[in-house]
């Protein structure tokens, strides 16, 4: 005897395959401020001594980003080696936890390396080679921006340094591993606290160095201009896809689009691609840590207040002198007291809307999109899909909710086992 799966088992195979998503997308969709300035945020706090360095590379991104050459090479990595366009999953169990609107989960989690990081330093060490420089260097706290660059530069033949605090090489050790064995070579940072501050500050010391010889890949949408244009120029390619996706899957718009915001990359890619869309409300997840009425989160924007951190104007988490705060969050990725500038502008105008998410609400959710998905998210991500479900159950089964799932989970299987063990 024959068995034929029933309908309400087997989802019906789509009439057609999805159209290429990444189709039809451009670097310059939207517009490049000239002094980085984006209303009140942003622009350059930089010493004198880098001022020549970051205006070459301003020029050469606003000439690479409407160079069809330019675009044709990241389109064609992004395909064959990053494996875009990732896919825009309907997540139907997920959904019913909420009992409100559909949920679609966009899956970087299925980008080469397990994270939408790669988007970036693949578009960035293309530029780097236009320059010709003989070096890249990057700075990493967990090590997933440090490996999405060795990664890079191992593809495109460019020599490699990132610069790591030794405290951090001590905790992320695998990480340090997949680094060196890309071929980057790991400058442990021995001064103060021994993490990502001080790392900067060494990348930034070896920068200044030698401007013209070196690249400094920065792996968010923070820092001077032009890196918070370029790098959302960068990261669109998510909001591109899935906004592509979301039409030819729904037959419309989403309602919402939801992301997580550490320093703003995977939001800001997300965000902008459907900024234009007077119906799409654009909402970002901060890590709220204990609680943003405690002081231990970094929850920059709902907690923090406007100021100056490396080398633009946004808003940070200080205290009343001005003195930049020690953060928390159980995710690595979202544990940054500041925010990249347009977001900064996206909160001010209201076109955006940021909310805080505690570790336990993120832990709780993380479980429940591997138990009803058969999916280990990042915890970082974990953030953007507990304040999606908050929003999907505000709304009615015929709208959607469009979350970003910006990595996977394999990183954090340490913490999340600790945290189970209630050790975090
Ligand atoms: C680094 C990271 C983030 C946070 O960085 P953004 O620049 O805010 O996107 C989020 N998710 C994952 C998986 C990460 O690795």
């Amino acid at each position: 005897m024959t068995t034929t799966p029933s309908a309400a088992a087997m989802p019906e195979a789509p009439a057609r395959e999805p159209d290429d998503a990444l189709a039809g997308f451009r670097l310059d969709a939207h517009p490049m401020p000239g002094d980085g300035a984006f209303g009140a945020f942003g622009g350059s706090w930089i010493p004198e001594i880098l001022v020549p360095a970051a205006s070459r590379i301003a020029a050469a991104w606003a000439d690479a980003r409407r160079d069809p050459e330019f675009l044709a090479e990241y389109a064609h990595l992004c395909r064959m080696f990053i494996g875009r366009p990732t896919p825009l999953q309907d997540a139907p169990r997920l959904a019913a936890t909420a009992s409100g609107a559909q949920v679609l989960l966009k899956r970087e989690d299925l980008a080469h390396t397990g994270a939408h990081k790669i988007n970036n330093a693949i578009g960035q060490a293309l530029l780097a080679r236009r320059l010709g420089v003989t070096r890249v260097i990057a700075e990493t706290g967990a090590g997933q921006h440090g490996v999405a660059t060795a990664t890079a530069c191992a593809l495109l033949g460019i020599e490699c340094v990132v610069h790591m605090g030794a405290h951090d090489i001590e905790r992320q050790h695998p990480n340090v591993e997949r680094m060196e064995l890309l071929g980057a070579r790991v400058h442990a940072v021995d001064e103060g606290t021994r993490t990502l501050t001080d790392a900067v500050s060494s990348a930034i010391r070896e920068w200044v160095g030698d401007p013209d010889g070196i690249y400094y890949l920065i792996g968010s949408a923070v820092g001077m201009h032009p890196f918070p244009t370029m790098v959302r120029d960068l990261q669109c390619v998510i909001g591109h896809e899935a906004r592509v996706q979301c039409l030819e899957l729904t037959g419309s718009l989403p309602g919402a689009v939801v992301a997580c915001v550490g320093g703003g990359s995977n939001s800001i890619g997300t965000f902008m691609p459907f900024a234009a869309d007077a119906g799409v409300e654009l909402h970002g997840a901060e890590a709220a840590g204990d609680g943003v009425d405690t002081p231990r989160h970094a929850a920059s924007i709902v907690g923090g207040r406007d100021g100056v951190l490396h080398g633009a104007r946004t808003m940070l988490l200080q205290d009343a002198d001005g003195q930049v705060l020690p953060t928390h969050s159980i995710s690595a990725g979202l544990d940054y007291p500041g925010v990249g500038p347009e977001h900064a502008q996206l909160a001010a105008s209201g076109r955006a809307t940021y909310h805080p998410v505690t570790d336990d609400e993120a832990m709780a959710t993380l479980e429940l999109v591997c138990r009803t998905e058969g999916i280990i998210p990042a915890i970082e991500s974990a953030h953007a899909v507990a304040l999606g479900l908050r929003l999907a159950a505000e709304r009615s089964a015929d709208e959607t909710v469009l979350v970003t799932l910006s990595g996977r989970g394999d990183k954090d299987l340490a913490t999340i086992a600790a945290y189970r063990a209630g050790r975090v």
